[in-house]
């Protein structure tokens, strides 16, 4: 490439003694040598060029040739591979230096992200033109009422401090998932005239140790710049977390952050005029120290929805969508128990879509029972077409309405459905909570005993009408849901005839010769007696079901009947027919 010879070459007389000859005879002009080969380029005097075999190291060639003054050339080729050795080298060169530019300018852009925080303060999202009003935190008066007095304390500082009053420094929001907590917060930010600095908690923590707490350091920075004013912090557990915990005794990175968030709360003197507002759904992991007086002493639970607040949070739901006038919101509220305000947020939501696809103007009762449906128990996937596999289904279902409607009464049973829904195994039984529950969290032995043999209720039916070698694995789910619950009674409320011994996460994990051991501290002698007790209630509830739906066999039969024709039994057709038949 580098080195070019004018040869075209000529392939006749490529003899060597020939060679000899043409030199005695004064007909060369001129030869080339290439060192590394053995072959030679000879230009003859009529211009003719060829290329001749010659021996390794030819000393004959070069004797006759300088005797007859013919002119000898060599070739450097090493020139040439080393002219293509340093091209080939400069070539990586040149790859590597690019490599090195790449990763230098990814580094650089990740550390100044990281390091240049403090420079980068629109990061912080400051919520100025929320819209967001009290008005539309509905179900919540308790919350919503400590919160406006925050406000207050924020405006009129002076009402307060004048009786001696101390701000609070920090509000800890706490409360189920969807309970409107940041609702809460945005809602502050839209009624308060201060500056309102939101961040979420997981935004403080980094790749690099030291960047969350610098993190917070620029927060509280900026936080006294525009005193008084709020400052949010949503999902705080990312970061509160009780210090210490977890596999290899904690994260440097999250400790270092909390740590800094516990000096800056100390820091900055009371009625300064900022308030730190913070929001979790894990309370229980939080780490101690944040919770003490003169951090965040103030904790509001955010609790779900009761009836009234249901009501109340599907109107604020409605407000933007065209109701029918028949609809009652109170009886929506009825059948909801459990539901947090995202949840009833979500349900009006979908009603709307179910309204739009029906091409309807007004969202009426059956828009909302849908919507409820899908909420609920999923979509509905493929109606069954199996006949047997219908009526399978249907005595399931039925078995465990009864069941529910002898211990938990009649209008415990919401709607018996067979039409098979995403993530069912056939139909479905909704059953109402009981409002007491969910608003207490507390539940009795009594009423856990119950939902095991409500959940058995369907094998139960199986057995009765098939007989035992007859049944199908039709009620998987609620085998495991059983058996889930009978543990828990057993092992963690002490619930069973091994007593009030809480046998649950009862293993240490060790940390030693660089292995992690599990190691129980239960005997073998103690396992061996929950296993017996879990088999042994889980049968008694089996036998308590099969004994409620054979008293019941006649209203069964009935039900099944209706249920497979109709595909649906809403809880009021439900409550006619069974209000004659059910025996206790
Ligand atoms: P959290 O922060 O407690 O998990 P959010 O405040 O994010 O819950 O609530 C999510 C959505 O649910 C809100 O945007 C709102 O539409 C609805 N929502 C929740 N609680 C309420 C409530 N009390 N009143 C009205 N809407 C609510
Ligand atoms: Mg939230």
């Amino acid at each position: 490439m580098f080195f070019k010879t004018n040869f075209s070459y000529s392939n006749s007389n490529k003899s060597y003694s020939n060679l000899l000859l043409e030199l005695d005879s004064g007909n060369v002009q001129s030869i080339y040598f290439y060192p590394s080969k053995r072959e030679i380029d000879v230009l003859y005097k009529n211009g003719k060029k060829e290329k001749v075999p010659i021996l390794y190291n030819d000393q004959l060639i070069i004797e006759k040739a300088s005797q007859n003054n013919v002119e000898l050339t060599i070739n450097n080729s090493r020139k040439e591979s080393s002219a293509a050795n340093s091209f080939a080298s400069f070539g990586l060169f040149l790859i590597f230096v690019i490599a090195i530019v790449l990763i230098l300018r990814s580094t650089s852009k990740l550390a100044s992200r990281a390091l240049g925080f403090g420079k980068n303060k629109s990061k912080f999202i400051t919520i100025d033109d929320v819209d967001t009003r009290f008005d539309d935190v509905a179900g919540v008066p308790e919350a919503a009422e400590e919160l406006k007095e925050v406000i207050q304390f924020l405006k009129e500082p002076k009402k307060f401090t004048d009786l001696g009053a101390k701000a609070p420094k920090g509000v800890l929001l706490i409360g189920p998932p969807g309970t409107g907590k940041t609702l809460l917060a945005k809602a502050i930010a839209g009624e308060s005239g201060v500056p309102f600095l939101s961040i979420a908690a997981s935004e403080f923590v980094e790749l690099f140790v030291g960047v969350g707490a610098s993190r917070v350091r620029d927060l509280f920075v900026k936080a006294k710049e525009k005193s008084p004013c709020i400052i949010f912090i949503d999902e705080i557990d990312s970061i509160g977390r009780q210090r210490g915990s977890g596999i290899g005794g904690g994260n440097d990175e999250r400790e270092q952050t909390l740590n800094q968030l516990l000096t800056e709360l100390d820091g900055f003197t009371d009625n300064s005029g900022i308030i730190v507002i913070a929001a979790t759904n894990r309370p229980d992991i939080l780490d101690s120290a944040l919770l003490r007086p003169g951090r965040f002493d103030r904790k509001i639970e955010v609790t779900l929805p009761d009836l009234d607040g249901r009501k109340k949070i599907l109107s604020v739901h409605s407000l933007s969508k065209p109701l029918s006038q028949n609809v009652d919101l109170a009886y929506w509220a009825t059948r909801t128990v459990g539901f947090s305000g995202a949840d009833l947020a979500n349900l009006m939501n979908e009603s709307a879509i179910h309204c739009a696809r029906e091409e309807s103007k007004l969202i009426s009762d059956i828009h909302i029972e849908n919507a409820l449906d899908k909420v609920t128990l999923g979509l509905r996937t493929s109606i069954i077409s199996s006949p047997n596999m219908k009526k399978i289904i249907a005595y399931n279902e039925v078995g465990r309405a009864i069941v529910s409607a002898v211990r938990n009464g009649i209008n415990s049973v919401d709607k018996i459905t067979i039409l098979p829904r995403t993530g069912y195994l056939g139909g479905y039984t909704k059953i109402n909570p009981d409002e007491d529950i969910v608003s207490s969290g507390l539940i009795s032995k009594k009423i856990l005993l119950s939902k095991i043999e409500i959940a058995l209720a369907g094998r139960a039916a199986e057995t009765i009408v098939f007989g035992k070698n007859e049944v199908t694995q039709c009620s998987i789910n609620d085998i495991s849901y059983a058996t889930s619950i009978v543990r828990e009674m057993v092992t963690k409320y002490g619930f069973s005839i091994i007593g009030p011994i809480s046998l649950e996460n009862n293993s240490q994990i060790l940390i030693g010769d660089g292995l992690l051991r599990k190691e129980s501290i239960i005997a073998d002698n103690t396992y061996s007696k929950i296993d017996n007790e879990i088999i042994n209630i889980s049968k008694i509830a089996l036998n308590n079901a099969i004994d409620i739906i054979s008293k019941n066999r006649i209203l069964l039969e009935k039900l099944v009947e209706i249920l497979i024709i109709k595909e649906t039994i809403q809880n009021n057709i439900f409550e006619k027919i069974t209000s004659d038949l059910l025996k206790v």
